[in-house]
């Protein structure tokens, strides 16, 4: 035998497996098909936001949480409807990952050294029902160091115990088939690649060089979602969104390619929920891109206007920053706007200062750097928005910027094939919007948004701008920015027992085997059911990583 356990993903779900076999002194070998640079996986480019319940940093801002509220969110969002079937181990996690959440979480992570920021960011405020989905308070606590900081004491522990002898690394090296020997899982076999010195995240070769085969006790499978592979999302894509969109912007690295999942599938393990998906419909093209069509998503607070490809208003409870599903669904199910790939934001410098944020690594280098003065400078003190985001409104093909709203029209009809666009039409329904903006009170859902955002300390420190008018020079210049669909994560996938075991169709165990992280619907094959109350992922990945890695530490 080649270890105790192969690993298969070095990812952070296969990172935190690792880490806990490690710890209890199992050999572990850890096999990739990416070059040893992507160490950490898209956790690395992620911007680091974990959902955190009830924690100091939340009471700071006289945020009242607690497990009940936050179990009573996750259900109207999961809205978990196959509880006998296919959701029957999500909703087991689920409750597991919300009692981790407002539990040992938050301490099992300083203790790694994690740290966050005193901002908590309110995501996915949801459908505006106390029993629908999303979030009754903010619970987007962004780690100091983002993505990088969070995969940061798993990559040091792994190397560590490399350097002990405990862990030996296969980079690029591809499962293409799970051995199975009298019903258990014992190894892999697949094809190592050539070697590729391409930088993180950049698109590596898929040459084959030679077959290999390792064999152990156990394999956890950690090998990610399918986000990179447009193909197999339109394949899965859900019923109740439509139809895919004919073109999408890649929120994730080549190697998120769901092979994997199919694989698991042939040794016998059942893959639940596959059309569960959470893509995101504020995808801008980065003007930098590191992978093929590389797309980053704007986090976006409650005040720009958001209007379909033929220029009306969104309606509830699509506005920025709410609903990712209604208004997936509601631009992919009204059929004179499903023809068109593309929605839109107009806002203004003032909103874009303030509320844009971009998602991502290296999008936010003072937070990935925690360098706190620069943090402070760039966004609670500067006059422009942080340097990220004025460099995508110089240089985003996604950008037009004008201080008249006739031209700022006239710039956005070009960006489409045929102009799509009626200036009176946009003019008329921003003209009444800021009609609203002059008592503290409004008939308009958004702007009473805007206002219950600011009764938040946080928001109103860092991420919503006071109401004002749009057609006010002063708030100006006006900015209009294309939006697209970005593809990101996988809700669905190999369905697991609390102990990460994959089952089989017979819903039994499958001895040897194990999958944690995304391509295991990051817990039960679903934890989230339909909708995410963000910053859930990456802490769903180090829950079922470890759940995995302490299981299998128990029983060798
Ligand atoms: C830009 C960005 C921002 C994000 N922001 C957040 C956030 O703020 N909060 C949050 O909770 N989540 C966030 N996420 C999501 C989160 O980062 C991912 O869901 C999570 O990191 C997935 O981790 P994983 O270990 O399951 O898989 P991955 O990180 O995808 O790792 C899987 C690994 O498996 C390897 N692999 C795949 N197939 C094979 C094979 N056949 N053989 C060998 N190796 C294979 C891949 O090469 C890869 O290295 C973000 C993601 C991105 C991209």
């Amino acid at each position: 035998m080649n270890a105790d356990v192969i690993v298969v993903g070095a990812g952070l779900a296969g990172l935190a497996a690792t880490h806990e076999l490690v710890t209890a002194g199992k050999r572990v070998a850890l096999v990739d098909q990416e070059n040893a640079a992507n160490l950490g996986g898209q956790a690395f480019w992620s911007f680091g936001g974990l959902f955190l319940v009830d924690t100091p940093e939340q009471r700071r801002l006289g945020v009242r949480d607690s497990v009940d509220l936050a179990w009573s969110d996750w259900q109207g969002s999961a809205q978990f409807d196959r509880l006998d079937d296919e959701d029957v181990w999500g909703a087991k996690w689920a409750r597991a990952y919300v009692e981790f959440a407002a539990g040992e979480k938050r301490s099992w992570l300083s203790s790694l050294g994690l740290s966050w920021l005193p901002t908590v960011g309110w995501a996915e405020r949801g459908s505006l029902r106390a029993d629908g989905h999303g979030n009754s308070v903010p619970r987007f606590h962004i780690t100091w160091g983002t993505g990088t900081g969070v995969v940061a004491p798993f990559v040091a522990s792994v190397l560590k115990a490399a350097e002990a002898g405990l862990v030996t690394f296969h980079h690029r090296h591809r499962v293409d088939e799970l051995i199975v020997t009298a019903g258990a899982v014992t190894g892999v076999r697949g094809k190592v690649l050539a070697p590729d010195t391409a930088a993180r995240g950049i698109t590596s070769n898929r040459d084959e060089t030679a077959a290999f085969e390792l064999t152990a006790q156990a394999v956890v499978v950690t090998t990610g979602g399918i986000g990179g592979n447009h193909e197999m999302v339109r394949e899965f894509w859900p019923e109740n969104l439509g139809t895919p969109p004919k073109s999408m912007v890649t929120g994730v690295p080549a190697y998120v390619d769901g092979r994997m999942l199919g694989i698991a599938d042939e040794a016998g393990a059942r893959l639940v929920n596959r059309d569960r998906m959470w893509h995101y419909t504020e995808g801008i093209r980065n003007w930098d891109p590191i992978w093929p069509g590389h797309g980053i998503r704007i986090l976006p607070a409650p005040s720009s206007m958001w209007f379909d490809a033929l220029g009306r208003r969104l309606p509830d409870p699509c506005l920025p920053g709410y609903d990712t599903m209604a208004t997936l669904r509601h631009l992919r199910t009204t059929p004179d706007i499903a023809v068109h790939d593309h929605s839109w934001f107009i806002l203004t410098q003032k909103i874009i200062r303030k509320e844009f944020a971009l998602s991502g690594s290296e999008q936010n280098p003072d937070i990935t750097a925690k360098d706190r003065r620069a943090f402070v400078r760039e966004r609670i003190l500067g006059k422009g928005a942080p340097a990220p985001v004025e460099a995508f409104k110089r240089n985003g093909a996604d950008f037009i910027v004008s201080t008249s709203l006739d031209d700022l029209v006239a710039g956005m009809n070009k960006l489409t094939d045929e102009p799509l666009l009626d200036p009176a039409l946009i003019r008329r329904q921003i003209e009444a919007r800021d009609l609203q903006v002059n008592n503290p009170y409004s008939k308009d859902s958004q702007i009473q948004g805007i206002h219950n955002s600011r009764r938040y300390r946080g928001d109103r420190i860092g991420r919503t701008v006071a109401p004002h008018r749009f057609l006010d020079p002063a708030s100006g210049p006006l900015i209009a920015v294309k939006l697209h669909v970005l593809t990101r994560k996988t809700l669905g996938g190999i369905q697991t027992d609390l102990e990460s075991r994959a089952l089989s169709a017979a819903g039994t165990p499958i001895p040897g085997l194990y999958a944690a992280g995304e391509v295991a619907g990051f817990g039960g094959g679903g934890v989230h059911g339909y909708n995410a109350l963000e910053g859930t992922f990456l802490g769903g990945c180090l829950f079922s990583g470890r759940a995995a890695g302490q299981s299998l530490a128990r029983s060798l």
